[in-house]
Parts: structure tokens; sequence; C-alpha cells
């Protein structure tokens, strides 16, 4: 049994690192990354509630559509609008 536990936490352990990785290697910037525009906002309620740290956008000006790291928090969002 020991070692049914010591395995699946090395499977949560590697899932953890690339999913770091693969956040970290998203744009943290809200300009678009073929032509440099202003991206639009595209609110998934599904990917809002499963993984807040990331939201789709998409480009207006060359139609690049993909997920961006969220470069500020909603908390501090609300907490600068009140
Ligand atoms: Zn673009």
């Amino acid at each position: 049994m020991l070692i049914v536990v010591v395995l699946f936490a090395t499977v949560l352990l590697r899932a953890a690192i690339v999913m770091t990785f693969v956040y970290l290697m998203l744009p943290a910037k809200r300009v678009c990354p073929r032509c440099g525009a202003k991206l639009a906002l595209i609110r998934h309620t599904l990917l809002r509630v499963l993984v807040p740290a990331v939201e789709h956008r998409w480009c207006l000006e060359c139609g690049w559509s993909g997920v961006v790291r969220q470069a500020q928090s909603r908390v501090i969002k609300r907490a600068a609008r009140s």
C-alpha cells in the first residue's frame, strides 16, 4: 500500500511541475504575440471556475486566439474598483 501512495505522490508532483512550467510559458502581457495589438477578453464560465489564473483572449487585428496569464488577480481588481 505504501508503494501505491509513493507512486501516486510522484505522479501528482510531476503533474504540478508540468502545470507550473506551462503556466510560466503562457504570455503575460495583454498584447497580441503576433502583431502587438490589444487583446479582447473572451469570457468562459468553465475556464474561469476551473483555472482562474488564465484568460482566453482574442486579437481583433489578426485573429490570434489563445490563453494568456492573468496579469492582475481579480481580488486586486475588485479592491481597486471600490
Ligand atoms: Zn494580433
